[in-house]
């Protein structure tokens, strides 16, 4: 490999950093000394849980927020709200992060696994169509990387079998399709606040409903059956402890007050680094569609092709990246790909699983070996940050060619 290549020794591309993440200022300081200051270091003494709650749900327009220990629970709590339970299948789209399938299987239900959009990775509405059976109780649309799915289709599809809609919008805080925020279609949505994603404390996470009994029951599943101001011990309902504590929401109410102007940041450095790619040779770009009207940008992604760059491989690839300075990743395995998949280590949670559950999955498998991409905050600089980018891949293209 060509010597002036970072990662053989040469000059990285860019030598100024990219914004750091996570952020935090002044006011989270404040609000972590108000509640440490207070004594009152859980959600049933305190008030920023509830406090962050109302304003979460206030900013997706919809009624009701609980926060959760992380989105992967909040996932979990979500189906056992629904009543969806063991016998039932889930179905999912094959290209995500693992929670969405795993927190199926954890609450003993079969995930069924349908192909994602080649272009915008997004789960394909007339797949999900495809494999509903008697035993279908639910769909996880995935927001991929803060692109909204083709919710009101979806809708309509569940509606008429009278299926449960679980929208995992763990990358999707605050995104929009056609004006309608993420939350308002399904019966929940999800969030995650853990320490990669657009908004974070370390952890933790969220479901939204519009459904205000749906709401009080899992309100009551999160809390050991406690209802609202219990002293007594009363344990209405079989749960678990799902609660965030104050800590958690102090930080997030400081992140939230940035979470609209760092939205707004990241769709301007998206569009710039989308057209600095139009017509590159070996980058193709997650493809946006006009209705994904805010898209959070939790991950800019794009196919790579290596028959550009001197065949160097994908893995490679994104290490001469990184030694360039420009962090990136590789994208998710295809779920039914990954080890826990592939030898059914489901623990007896779920029985067997069959290749003929699958649905043809070669979008995302193609996706699985071809895409990278960079973490949302290397859309939070200036610029130049972004046409660093492009010109540190054009620089690797060059020196392999
Ligand atoms: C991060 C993530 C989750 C799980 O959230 P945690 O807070 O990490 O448990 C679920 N779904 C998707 C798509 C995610 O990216």
């Amino acid at each position: 490999m060509n010597k002036n290549l970072a990662i053989m020794g040469g000059k990285p591309y860019k030598e100024t950093a990219f914004p750091g993440w996570p952020i935090s200022d002044e006011r989270d300081k404040q609000y972590l000394n108000e509640v440490l200051e207070s004594g009152k270091w859980w959600r049933m003494t305190g008030s920023k849980v509830r406090e962050f709650e109302s304003r979460f749900a206030q900013l997706h327009h919809v009624k009701h927020c609980l926060c959760v220990t992380n989105g992967t629970h909040a996932i979990e709590l979500a189906l056992t709200a629904l009543g969806i339970q063991s016998g039932d299948e889930v179905i999912v789209p094959a290209f995500t992060f693992i929670s969405t399938a795993s927190a199926t299987v954890y609450s003993n239900v079969k995930p069924i696994f349908v192909d994602v959009d080649p272009d915008t990775f997004c789960m394909i509405p007339e797949a999900f169509e495809k494999a509903i059976t008697k035993k279908t109780k639910a769909v996880i649309p995935v927001h991929m990387a803060g692109q909204m799915c083709d919710m009101p289709r979806i809708c309509t599809i569940a509606k008429k079998q009278n299926i449960k809609i679980i929208e995992d919008a763990a990358h999707a805080h605050g995104a929009e399709w056609d004006g309608k925020k993420a939350g308002t279609f399904g019966d929940f949505a999800i969030f995650s606040f853990q320490n990669g994603k657009i908004m974070t404390c370390g952890e933790v996470g969220a479901l939204v409903t519009n459904d205000t009994q749906l709401y009080e029951k899992a309100y009551l599943i999160h809390g050991v059956g406690r209802p609202k101001n219990d002293r007594i011990y009363q344990h209405l309902m079989l749960g678990s402890n799902y609660r965030m504590n104050e800590f958690s929401a102090a930080i997030l109410l400081a992140q939230l007050e940035r979470l609209e102007e760092q939205n707004k940041k990241r769709e301007i450095n998206a569009k710039k680094l989308d057209e600095l790619f139009f017509d590159f040779n070996g980058i193709t770009p997650q493809k946006r569609l006009p209705q994904a009207s805010l898209h959070t940008h939790y991950m800019y992604m794009f196919y790579y092709d290596k028959s550009y760059f001197g065949n160097l491989n994908r893995q490679d690839f994104v290490d001469c990246l990184i030694a360039e300075g420009i962090p990136a990743f590789i994208a998710y395995p295809t779920i039914t790909e990954t080890h826990i998949f592939k030898n059914e280590c489901f623990n007896n949670r779920i029985s067997s699983y069959k290749a003929e559950d699958t649905h043809n999955l070669s979008n995302s498998l193609k996706i699985s070996d071809e895409v990278v991409w960079l973490p949302h905050f290397t859309l939070l600089g200036d610029e130049q940050d972004i046409v660093d980018i492009a010109k540190a891949i054009e620089k690797i293209r060059s020196l392999m060619n």
